[in-house]
């Protein structure tokens, strides 16, 4: 079990992320907009979760092999340490980056401003996790459904800000179940701890493909050749073509099921670790080819 001591803020690898996206608007100027919106909620990001407490959760070898038999995500929403004050605070602060970027229409930017503010925000932002969360029970034995609304990839603008808001908080989460050697008991496709939808990918100098939460940016091993969004493992109806944007190696699975693709950073002749947020920016790119093929994200 962690021990309940909070544990030192990472500003080292937060700076790592900083001018890893800065030396992507270098290299690709046509991102800068998105670099400087990216860098912004990092920013936001880094301030709270330096002050988030571990979570005391039980994570023995009988609970995740439990939770593993049953598909049914580890964090429940009440054993997430949540502070009303900061939570509200990365709402509307990131409310007001996203619209500064044009990423948030008005309406939008005033119903997201408007529940921040109100006494319902803990309801609105319970549902929205357990949306995910509780998938489990629905879909026992594995890959099932995912819905799009849990993951980060919503089109729903609120969906979207809780995403970026719930961050801080569901990644110090992640950071201790990640460190437990039993999370490979963990098969789904959805998140083991937040029953989110991955929307990243990384392949491990073991050849090994590993999913990346949108919500907790949790990692977990999945068959390379299995399409997450439904299933498909027939490897004649997965295409999968590389990329090298930058000095990084990348790889896009699409599925000739569901349409769906999912984008990888290759590490194995990689020089630095994945960085899901500075990765995914520097991969815009990829999303264009791929959706030029057909497929969707
Ligand atoms: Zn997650
Ligand atoms: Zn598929």
């Amino acid at each position: 079990m962690p021990d309940e001591a909070r544990p030192a803020p990472r500003p080292r690898s937060e700076s790592r992320e900083t001018l890893q996206l800065r030396a992507v608007r270098e290299r690709q100027p046509e991102l800068a907009e998105a670099v400087d919106m990216h860098l912004e909620l990092l920013e936001l990001q880094r301030r709270i979760q330096g002050r988030v407490p571990v979570p005391s959760l039980d994570l023995s070898t009988d609970t995740i092999a439990r939770h593993q038999a049953l598909g049914r995500p580890l964090l429940p929403f009440e054993a997430i340490p949540l502070e009303l004050t900061d939570l509200r605070l990365m709402v509307r602060q990131t409310a007001d980056v996203l619209r500064r970027f044009g990423a948030l229409e008005d309406v939008d930017y005033q119903r997201v401003q408007a529940i921040g503010r109100d006494m319902k925000l803990l309801t609105v932002v319970g549902d929205w996790y357990r949306s995910a969360a509780e998938r489990g029970a629905m879909a026992p034995a594995g890959v099932g459904h995912i819905h799009h609304a849990g993951g980060s990839g919503g089109t729903d603008a609120m969906s979207e800000v809780l995403a970026f808001a719930m961050r801080p908080f569901l990644s110090r989460c992640a950071e201790v179940l990640q460190q437990r050697t039993d999370l490979a008991l963990w098969t789904h496709a959805h998140c083991a701890l937040c029953g989110g939808t991955p929307d990243f990918a990384v392949i491990t100098p073991a050849a090994e493909r590993h999913l990346i939460c949108g919500r907790c940016a949790l990692r977990w091993k999945f068959e390379s050749l299995t399409c997450p969004f439904c299933a498909n493992d027939d490897r004649s109806r997965i295409t999968s073509f590389a990329a090298r944007l930058g000095d990084a190696d990348y790889r896009v699975y699409a599925c000739d099921v569901c349409h769906r693709f999912l984008k990888a950073f290759d590490a194995r002749r990689a020089s630095r670790p994945v960085m899901p947020v500075v990765d995914a920016v520097a991969t815009l790119p990829l999303d264009a080819a791929a959706m030029q093929r057909g497929y969707t994200n």
